[in-house]
C-alpha cells in the first residue's frame, strides 16, 4: 500500500499556499496517490496547456526554431509523429478520455538541448538534442515519449500546474482585491509554461517509467531500450547539459526496475513487433470548419463551427 499523503513541494511551501496546497490533493484512481491536482481542474490544465503551446510554438515558429510541419515535414517530424501515434493508440486503451485530447508533437530545432514534454491534454514536443547529443534510436524515442505521454496521463503536468498556481495564490488574491478580473485564463498559461521547468517527485518518475516502458512495448519498442536511453542520459550528464536529466530526477534504482519490467513485457512487445496493428493517425489532425455541433475537442482554440478531421487507418496488415 502506498501512503496516503500530498506531498507538497518547497517551492510552494509558504503558510497560506500550504493551506490552499492541502486543500487541493486528490486521489488518483489510477495510481491511489494523492496528489495536489484540486486547484486546477482537468478543463483548466487542458486549456492553459493548449494556449501557452500554441504562443510557444509560435514564437519558436518566427525563430524559425520548428521543423516544418505539415506538407514540409522534415524526416525527424515525420519520425517522431509515427512513433508518438503508435503510443497514443495504448495511451487511449490506458486512459479512455484521453481519445477526446487534441493530441499534438512538434520539434524544436535546438541541438544543444536534451529534452521533451508532454503538457496536460497531449501537447508535446521533443527537441533536435535528442539526436545530436543523445543520438536516441527509435527504440529510445518511443522511450522518451511513453515516458513523458504517461506523466500527462497521470496528471503529473496538472499536479504541477496545481504547484505553479499554488505559489501564485497571493498573487491572485491581490488582482482581485484590486478589481483585476478575468485573469484566471493567463495564470493557466503560465502555469502550464512553469510547470513543465519543475521537476517530477520520484515518485512520480517512477509512475511514468512503469507506465511508459509499458505503453512503448505494446506499440512493439523494445523495452531494453529504456535502460539503455537512460544510462545514455546519465553518460551525458557528466560532460554538459541534460535538462531531462533536471526535470526527470531518478527513482530509487531505475535501472534494475526497468529490466525487470522490461523482462515482463518482451513478449508483449515481440507480439506487436510480429504483428504490427493497424496505423491510425492521431497527432497534428487538421481542424476544419463545419456547421455542425458534434465536434469532440474541448481546447478554446476551436470555434464552435470547428472540428478535428480524424483519417481512416492507413494499413490494415
Ligand atoms: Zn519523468
Amino acid at each position: 500500500m502506498r501512503a496516503m499523503r500530498c506531498v507538497f513541494p518547497a517551492l510552494a511551501a509558504t503558510a497560506l499556499t500550504a493551506v490552499l496546497g492541502l486543500a487541493g490533493c486528490s486521489t488518483n484512481p489510477i495510481t491511489g496517490r494523492s496528489q495536489l491536482i484540486g486547484l486546477v481542474s482537468e478543463g483548466e490544465a487542458i486549456q492553459g496547456s493548449a494556449k501557452a503551446y500554441q504562443q510557444m510554438m509560435a514564437d519558436l515558429d518566427k525563430k524559425q526554431k520548428l521543423e516544418k510541419s505539415g506538407e514540409k515535414d522534415s524526416p525527424r517530424a515525420q519520425q517522431i509523429q509515427q512513433i508518438t501515434d503508435r503510443l497514443i493508440a495504448q495511451a487511449i486503451k490506458f486512459r479512455p478520455n484521453s481519445a477526446s485530447w487534441r493530441w499534438e508533437v512538434r520539434v524544436i530545432n535546438d541541438p544543444k538541448t536534451v529534452n521533451a514534454f508532454c503538457m496536460a491534454g497531449g501537447k508535446m514536443a521533443i527537441y533536435t538534442g535528442m539526436w545530436e547529443q543523445l543520438k536516441a534510436t527509435d527504440d529510445e524515442l518511443a522511450q522518451v515519449m511513453g515516458h513523458e505521454i504517461s506523466h500527462a496521463l497521470l496528471d503529473h503536468t496538472r499536479e504541477r500546474m496545481s504547484v505553479a498556481r499554488a505559489s501564485d495564490v497571493g498573487v491572485q488574491i491581490l488582482a482581485a482585491a484590486a478589481g483585476v478580473g478575468n485573469v484566471g485564463g493567463q495564470l493557466m498559461q503560465n502555469a502550464a509554461l512553469v510547470a513543465i521547468g519543475l521537476p517530477n517527485s520520484r515518485e512520480s518518475e517512477a509512475e511514468a517509467d512503469a507506465v511508459g516502458i509499458q505503453l512503448a512495448a505494446h506499440a512493439g519498442y523494445d523495452p531494453h531500450a529504456a535502460v539503455t536511453l537512460w544510462e545514455k542520459m546519465g553518460k551525458l550528464a557528466d560532460g554538459g547539459r541534460t535538462e531531462f536529466l533536471s526535470t526527470h530526477p531518478s527513482p530509487e534504482n531505475r535501472a534494475a526496475k526497468l529490466k525487470e519490467l522490461g523482462a515482463k513485457l518482451e513478449p508483449a512487445y515481440l507480439a506487436t513487433k510480429t504483428n504490427p496493428p493497424v496505423a491510425q493517425r492521431y497527432v497534428n489532425l487538421p481542424v476544419v470548419r463545419t456547421g455542425g455541433s458534434n465536434e469532440r475537442v474541448v481546447e478554446p482554440p476551436l470555434g464552435a463551427n470547428e472540428r478535428v478531421v480524424k483519417p481512416a487507418p492507413t494499413s490494415s496488415n
